[in-house]
């Protein structure tokens, strides 16, 4: 599926709509270049799911957790990990497998632990059709 906005507040909207349907166990993958859009595709997520806290980049705790929602959110950026064993480390496990949403952005570093039924998201800009546009392909 292809969703394309031409604003932050319509990927917000977007990004609500999948909370608001998101299932306990889903997982999220969130791929894109810097800037494109991915944590404000997430506030709309946390909007979706409820969640009442301001939703901060993991970057550097890989993982931010949210439990004043509709169904725990937990938040992973995996920009920074040296490998899959880090997550490892962090107890991944309990989060894939739990009853929460995930949501990881940068999964691509960490293909070899995803399950296999993930959603995958990615956001793309097309600069021909204006600095505002985003390309926002799901599947899975
Ligand atoms: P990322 O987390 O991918 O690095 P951000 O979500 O932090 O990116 O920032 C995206 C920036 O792009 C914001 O400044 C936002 O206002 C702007 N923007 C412009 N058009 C859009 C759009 N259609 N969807 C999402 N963000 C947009
Ligand atoms: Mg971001």
């Amino acid at each position: 599926m292809i969703i394309e906005t031409y604003s932050p507040q319509e990927t917000f909207a977007f990004g609500k709509l999948i909370g608001e349907t998101a299932k306990p166990g889903q997982i999220y993958t969130l791929i894109g270049d810097l800037g494109v859009g991915k944590t404000v595709f997430t506030q709309g997520v946390a909007e979706g799911l409820s969640i009442k806290e301001p939703i901060c980049s993991p970057t550097f705790t890989i993982i931010q957790e949210y439990e004043s929602g509709r169904l725990p959110f937990y938040h992973f950026d995996v920009y920074r990990i040296g490998d899959a064993e880090e997550m490892e480390e962090i107890g991944y496990d309990d989060y894939f497998f739990g009853k929460g949403i995930c949501l990881i952005e940068w999964a691509n570093l960490i293909e070899e632990i995803l399950p296999e039924d993930v959603i995958q998201v990615e956001i793309r800009k097309d600069l021909e059709k204006g600095f505002d546009y985003r390309k926002i392909t799901i599947q899975g």
